[in-house]
């Protein structure tokens, strides 16, 4: 399975629920931050993603997220 594959496998069992960069790449063990944020902003280009500012489910910070569309 590729990187993008298991970042879009997490959104999707999260989703409703947006996540941020940094829990993307802490929960898959991605080694740098610079990946995750690749990964998120190719998903985002796909049907169904989103990417906007919020508050991430999981860290509670308000930054980037991504989640997908019902
Ligand atoms: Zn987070």
């Amino acid at each position: 399975m590729s990187v993008l594959d298991a970042v879009r496998k997490l959104v999707v069992r999260l989703s409703p629920d947006p996540v941020c960069d940094d829990c993307i790449a802490d929960r898959l063990g991605l080694s740098q931050r610079q990946n995750a944020n690749q990964k998120t902003r190719e998903l985002a280009g796909q049907d169904g993603f989103e990417r906007f500012k919020a508050e991430c489910s999981l860290c509670g910070a308000t930054k980037l997220v991504i989640r997908k569309l019902r």
